[in-house]
């Protein structure tokens, strides 16, 4: 009892939390935070921090030298955030990119156990939020049909890992959509589906992934990167792809041309060392591969998380840890990772504004049915409109530009959404 009331009071460092946000919740993002990102006041920073921000955006950043980032506050805070939006204004402009695109998580059943997850059921779980369900190819289909008709270019198809699931599943899918609307890109399979689809095959990564690829796949999503350190695996999702095999999927799909997203799910056991060698981890992958396309930082909401529950976690990053993760990924990757993404639904709109001016280039998706944020307990809607993305963008003085997954500009941007 004792230790979970001390999970949930603390923050990365182990400070007292003195903020009621957390990610995915309708509070309003904590005043003192909004001012240190935007304050700019001049007073004493640590000199070793000094050295550190001064390598942004000239050098590649050290594991310690990130790691100290991450623990700004005050001034070093609006600091932070000031040189990481003049990298973004350096290399994205002032123009916020988005996508219109749908979610589709074709079953929330699944037999691992990450201890983080609040959307996974087992067949009888059904004390937990909702029934387990499973969507076969054909609904899958007509909901990639109905988000084209809605002007969509993409749909992002991940979902629990179904005891019956084998490579063959993900390829139905896959060939379901594609057959219904040849033009729908199609972001789909993390790692650990792609590994777990090789595995049921017995076929190498690099076979099944080619045979999604000819199957028209487009990219793949970062997600099941969680924190790419072997320690925190450990603790939060023990029995899935661990680091080197999360790495090895990405490496072997970008050598075959397919391109991915990165993320990182943070706010929970880890602190900032572990948050600077997932972003190291990330660096080194893409100086061999350019395969990234963006930095995707996703904080943990915590409502309905197992490992919150049993008082094993904080509750999710404070409002300054989550605007840091946007602000230090973006120096970090500086020269790596062109674009940083942050997403609405974890932030809220008034966060993901503050994000923007803090390192950030991307909203992501309009996200027609958004289940996972929702399963662990986030309120933020199901879906944005183009209009209220790009009135959100207006506000911050910036443009805004729909895009294509792959940051092109889609041939379908006048249908009506
Ligand atoms: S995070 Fe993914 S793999 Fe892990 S339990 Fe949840 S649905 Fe399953």
């Amino acid at each position: 009892m004792l230790r979970s009331k001390i999970w949930a009071a603390m923050d990365a460092e182990g400070f007292a939390r003195a903020e009621t946000w957390a990610p995915g919740t309708n509070e309003n993002v904590p005043v003192v935070t909004v001012r240190e990102v935007r304050g700019r006041r001049p007073s004493k920073m640590r000199p070793e921090f000094v050295r550190a921000l001064a390598g942004a955006g000239e050098r590649d950043l050290t594991e310690e030298e990130i790691a100290l980032l991450f623990t700004a506050r005050g001034t070093e805070l609006s600091e932070l955030c000031g040189v990481a939006d003049e990298l973004r204004r350096a290399v994205n402009g002032d123009e916020v990119t988005y996508v219109v695109n749908r979610n589709i998580n074709y079953t929330n059943q699944c037999y691992f156990r990450c201890r983080f997850c609040a959307f996974s059921k087992g067949p009888k779980s059904l004390n937990l939020r909702g029934d387990p369900y499973l969507l076969d190819a054909a609904e899958v289909a007509r909901r990639a049909r109905e988000a084209w008709e809605k002007g969509a270019t993409e749909v992002c198809m991940q979902g629990g890992i179904h005891g019956q699931f084998t490579g063959k599943s993900y390829l139905e899918y896959l060939r379901a959509v594609k057959e219904e609307v040849p033009g729908m890109h199609v972001h789909a399979f993390t790692p650990l589906e792609v590994s777990q689809g090789a595995r049921t095959l017995g076929v190498s990564i690099e076979e099944f992934l080619r045979e999604l690829k000819e199957a028209g796949l487009g990219t793949l999503p970062g997600t099941a990167a969680e924190i790419l350190d072997d320690e925190i695996r450990e603790i939060i999702c023990p029995d899935k792809v661990n680091t080197a095999e999360w790495s090895e999927v990405m490496r072997t799909a970008h050598a075959l041309g397919l391109r991915s997203t990165t993320t990182i799910m943070f706010g929970h056991v880890e602190g900032p060392v572990n948050w600077a060698r997932h972003l190291l981890v990330l660096r080194d992958v893409q100086a061999e591969t350019g395969g990234f396309t963006e930095f995707v930082p996703l904080p943990f909401v915590h409502m309905g998380a197992p490992l919150f529950l049993q008082g094993r976690s904080r509750k999710g990053p404070t409002f300054a840890e989550a605007v840091k993760m946007h602000a230090v990924g973006r120096i970090a990757l500086h020269g790596y990772i062109d674009n940083v993404q942050v997403s609405w639904v974890k932030m809220g709109a008034e966060g993901a504004k503050l994000c923007l001016e803090a390192g950030c280039n991307d909203l992501g998706g309009t996200l027609m049915n958004e289940n996972i944020s929702r399963a662990a307990g986030a309120n933020h809607g199901q879906e944005m409109l183009p209009e209220e993305l790009e009135a959100m963008i207006r506000e911050i003085g910036r443009a805004p530009r729909r895009r294509t997954t792959l940051y092109g500009t889609p041939e379908r941007a006048s249908s009506k959404v």
